[in-house]
């Protein structure tokens, strides 16, 4: 059953009435720019054709349920209870939800919160998906946006998808506790069919860049280590903070603010390590202005170099790679790949390798080959095909 078709019949057989509409929206990869999006600068994802869907209906009670394929028993709460499931900073004794109904009652919460609390009347939801969970594909903004969208058609309110990417942000900053940036949001909910998404994720501009992968030969193609991540700690805490510091040091607003000809000053200001973390974002910053020129003159043929330069320093300078990431990539270039590094955090998650169209079973096998001999689990790996973002389908 598609995942339309089963959010659809969650629906009917949790809340035993008819949806009055599904909403979907997709998980995304990114294909350059990483840890660059809470540094106030450029990331260039896109919108997967693997989308989580929410089938909606109001009520009149100011009450909220959510399902989920994913955990069987329905949540359900008050409206008017939801600023105390989530104050904006949390007290010892609030009441719990199940860790998953956070991600939907966030983004309700966030929306009233945007919107004003007399938007809305009360919500059934019913939520199924087919992006895959925890492998850096962003099911979180997935089930994020796939609710903001399809609660802004069914409350009216109005709101443009920028202003729904911040309260799905919102959401999974503050109700969620994970604190990510915005880019994933606004890759499900701008993204396009066959093209990419530069978003300046200080003025939140986004600019579609056509990819025209079928004019120059090429597939994009995800290598899952299926090695999970934890967004919410440890490490990707670690890295915010170590980029907080070094903007501080450099009297910068974000290191956004710097650019390739700062690095020198910035090596005789900071300790080794910052300094090598700050070397991360501001080249990475450059190496996505670079792929989007390249992109619009030579074509996708013409951006692997940039690929790799990415993945040696989310590898040397960020140090947020693991072997079974390192092994994805060089297993990807040994097949005939032009380009392949790390997407997402890091820590684990996927690869995104660029391949001629002719050799991505090669990739996928020499993948497999790879992970066999060194004894890791065998990669799953999805052909990445750019796709539409968020709407409406019924
Ligand atoms: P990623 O975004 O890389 O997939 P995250 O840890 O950020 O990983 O988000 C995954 C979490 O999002 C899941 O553990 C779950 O709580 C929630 N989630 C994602 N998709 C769904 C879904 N279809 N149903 C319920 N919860 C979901
Ligand atoms: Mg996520």
């Amino acid at each position: 059953m598609s995942a339309s078709a089963a959010a659809r019949t969650l629906f009917t057989e949790a809340f035993g009435s008819r949806p009055a509409g599904i909403w979907s929206a997709p998980g995304r990869v990114n294909l350059i720019g990483e840890h660059t999006d809470y540094n106030d600068g450029f990331v260039l994802p896109f919108a997967l054709p693997q989308r989580t869907h929410a089938a909606a209906g109001a009520r009149g009670d100011g009450r909220i349920r959510v399902i989920s394929t994913f955990d069987g028993a329905p949540v359900e709460v008050a409206l008017d209870e939801l600023d105390d499931l989530f104050p904006a900073h949390g007290t010892a004794d609030r009441p719990t939800v199940p860790a998953w109904s956070a991600y939907p009652l966030g983004v309700a919460w966030a929306l009233l919160h945007a919107a004003g609390p007399d938007a809305a009347s009360g919500l059934d939801l019913a939520i199924a998906s087919d992006v895959p969970i925890g492998a850096g594909l962003s099911s979180s903004a997935a089930i994020e946006c796939a609710v903001a969208i399809a609660l802004n058609d069914t409350w009216d309110l109005g709101l443009d998808r920028v202003a729904l990417a911040a309260a799905a942000r919102t959401a999974e900053n503050d109700a969620v506790g994970a604190p990510t940036g915005i880019m994933d949001q606004m890759a499900s909910l701008l993204g396009q069919p066959g093209a990419a998404v530069l978003l300046d994720c200080r003025s939140l501009e986004g600019t579609v860049v056509d990819l025209r992968l079928a004019e120059a030969g090429l597939a994009l193609v995800v290598l899952d280590t299926g090695v999970t991540h934890a967004h919410a700690t440890g490490g990707y805490r670690e890295r915010r903070a170590a980029c907080e510091r070094g903007a501080q040091v450099l009297r910068v607003r974000a290191l956004r603010d710097l650019t390739v000809a700062d690095l020198p000053r910035a090596a005789r200001q900071l300790d080794a390590e910052t300094y090598r973390r700050v070397r991360h974002v501001v080249t990475e910053n450059q190496r996505v202005l670079d792929t989007v020129r390249s992109l619009r003159t030579g074509g996708a043929g013409s951006i692997g170099e940039l690929l790799l330069e990415s993945h040696a320093s989310m590898r040397d300078d960020f140090e947020i790679s693991v072997p079974e990431v390192d092994t994805a990539v060089e297993a990807a270039m040994t097949a005939g790949a032009v380009g392949a590094r790390m997407t997402g955090g890091g820590f684990g998650g996927a690869v995104i390798a660029l391949v001629p169209s002719g050799r991505v079973d090669d990739v996928q096998d020499a993948a497999a080959t790879a992970f066999a001999a060194s004894g890791f689990a065998p990669p799953t790996t999805l052909r990445a095909e750019p796709s539409a973002g968020a709407g409406r389908d019924a």
